[in-house]
């Protein structure tokens, strides 16, 4: 793990967009060594796994820790209790537990909701239109911020295929007047720049292969 590696990305991408560092598969040292030249926002997608780490980093007060992974109901309350944002909520039950963790722990979160915009049996998320249709109730739920929508594009599609989907987050979440789209990963991260994301997800680019 080279931080100058970090660094030339960090470069190419315009300074309105965030940087989020996936981390999982990777070391707490890896961890540190990229927030000692500035990266503070880190993405985990295992309760676990996450949390040895949080503790091993617990002295770096500036991390901000989000979590992007599939969300088990039975880990909601730790993962309220130890992430400041969470991007993969993926269903209207999820949220409105989450909703209620959040008023008995007396917590906040920054929420993205996860939304599918095209078919892929890998991968959760709210349908476009279910969205929608709830989006009065899911605006009165107490104790959670919406901030915005996270989608991933399944793997495969052309540069046009992966921007199209990206356009289509963007323009819901201005429909909702919803400031972030998390979307854009290593493979796919320039297109999701062109759509107007905010918030690029990225592992493999910043700390090479995973094992
Ligand atoms: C692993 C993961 C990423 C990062 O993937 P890379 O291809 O390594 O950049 C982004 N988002 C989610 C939800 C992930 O699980």
């Amino acid at each position: 793990m080279n931080p100058a590696n970090y660094l030339k990305i960090k470069n190419k991408i315009p300074s309105n967009v965030n940087i989020l560092a996936v981390s999982k598969g990777f070391k707490s040292q890896e961890i540190k060594t990229i927030q000692n030249v500035g990266q503070n926002d880190f993405g985990e997608s295992k309760f676990q796994e996450a949390f040895e780490k949080q503790i091993i980093l617990k002295d770096l007060k500036d991390i901000k820790w989000h979590f992007i992974g599939r969300i088990q109901s039975n880990k909601i309350r730790k993962i309220v209790k130890n992430f400041k944002y969470i991007h993969s909520v993926d269903s209207f039950e999820k949220l409105q537990r989450i909703s209620d963790i959040s008023c008995e722990e007396k917590k906040n979160p920054l929420i993205m909701l996860q939304v599918k915009f095209s078919e892929d049996p890998s991968k959760g998320g709210f349908n476009p239109e279910l969205l929608i249709t709830k989006w009065s109730e899911i605006q009165e739920l107490k104790n959670i911020k919406l901030t915005g929508l996270m989608t991933i594009n399944p793997k495969g599609l052309s540069s046009k295929e992966n921007f199209e989907l990206f356009q289509k987050c963007r323009a819901l979440a201005d429909s909702l007047q919803l400031s972030d789209c998390s979307m854009g990963m290593s493979g796919d991260w320039e297109e999701a720049i062109d759509a107007g994301s905010t918030w690029l997800r990225l592992g493999s680019l910043i700390f090479g292969d995973r094992f």
